[in-house]
This record gives C-alpha cells, structure tokens and sequence, in this order.
C-alpha cells in the first residue's frame, strides 16, 4: 500500500483523489489519508502529490503513518 505521510498537513491539492482508480483516498485529521486494504499498489498517485506526501509502505519514512492512514480511512 502506499500512505500519506505529514508533508501533506495543509496541502489544499487534491490531484492525488483525482487520479486514484479505486477511490481509496479518504479525510483524516490533518491530511488525507489512504485505505491501506484497498489501494492497489498501482503508484499513480505518487509523482501527482505536489507536497510529495505519498510513499510506498516499502519506505523506512513510511512505516510510522501506516497506522494513522489505516484508522482515520476507517472511520468513514
Ligand atoms: Fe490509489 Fe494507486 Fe495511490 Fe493506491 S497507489 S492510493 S490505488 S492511486
């Protein structure tokens, strides 16, 4: 799964929502965050995100948002 991570506190871009084929982008606190069951690993978000938030879970920097994107997509 790719996560959003904290460079994307007060970002007011969307581009990331627009593009992901499966919708799986969702309101969190402070940032968007992703559904980690049901992106699909397909990358596409990633180079869109002008405030380059979004990381593979495969990044070291990644691993600690996991936990935040999975609660907040939850919610909804
Ligand atoms: Fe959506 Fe693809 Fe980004 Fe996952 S990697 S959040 S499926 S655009």
């Amino acid at each position: 799964t790719y996560v959003v991570t904290e460079a994307c506190i007060k970002c007011k871009y969307q581009d990331c929502v627009e593009v992901c084929p499966v919708d799986c982008f969702y309101e969190g606190e402070n940032t968007l965050v992703i559904h980690p069951d049901e992106c699909i690993d397909c990358g596409v978000c990633e180079p869109e995100c002008p405030a380059e938030a979004i990381l593979p879970d495969t990044e070291p920097e990644a691993e600690q948002w996991l936990e935040m994107n999975r609660e907040y997509a939850e919610k909804w």
